[in-house]
């Protein structure tokens, strides 16, 4: 898809980035996306956030180069501005294709890039939603009371700390 003349995440956000929630991926491997207009306010919002620490850190000389990443797997947008991705700890089943711990543990929506200037939401792993329609905050980001990944034994990679090493 070509970038639009105008972003349609909001003012201030770049529009050379297009965002699309990524709903599921069928059984033959396709990535089946919703459209950025049907996500929850609070997704949206979520998004926003995040591309507003992104323009920050590149006014003030702190994002990466190049200015995106190179591989979709690498690490999600928050972990790859940040330069962590030493620090990424994606699901045990499906790696890269749901919601990362530290974006979980930081009620935020994991966006991971997915080629030719988009990115992809990517859903929680199915354990960990709080909603069933991806239209709803709950597939995006969970909604619930428990606050960390650990409530989800063997959902994610455990942190090095956390094994010990
Ligand atoms: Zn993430």
């Amino acid at each position: 898809m070509l970038p639009t003349p105008q972003s349609s995440v909001g003012p201030g956000v770049p529009i050379e980035f297009t965002f699309a929630p990524l709903i599921e991926i069928s059984a033959e491997g396709a990535y089946v996306f919703g459209k950025i207009n049907d996500v929850s306010s609070n997704v949206l919002h979520s998004v926003q956030q995040q591309l507003r620490v992104l323009e920050q850190r590149k006014h003030d000389g702190k994002a990466p180069c190049p200015p995106i990443p190179n591989t979709r797997a690498k690490g999600c947008l928050w972990v790859w501005m940040h330069k962590a991705t030493g620090r990424h700890r994606w699901t045990l089943d499906a790696p890269s294709k749901y919601t990362c711990a530290t974006c979980f543990n930081a009620r935020r929506a994991c966006l991971l890039y997915f080629g030719e200037m988009k990115w992809m939401i990517l859903p929680l792993p199915p354990a960990a939603r709080t909603d069933e329609s991806w239209e709803d905050a709950g597939y995006y980001v969970h909604q619930g009371i428990k606050e960390s990944d650990k409530y989800f034994p063997g959902t994610w990679e455990q942190s090095r700390r956390a094994m010990g090493s």
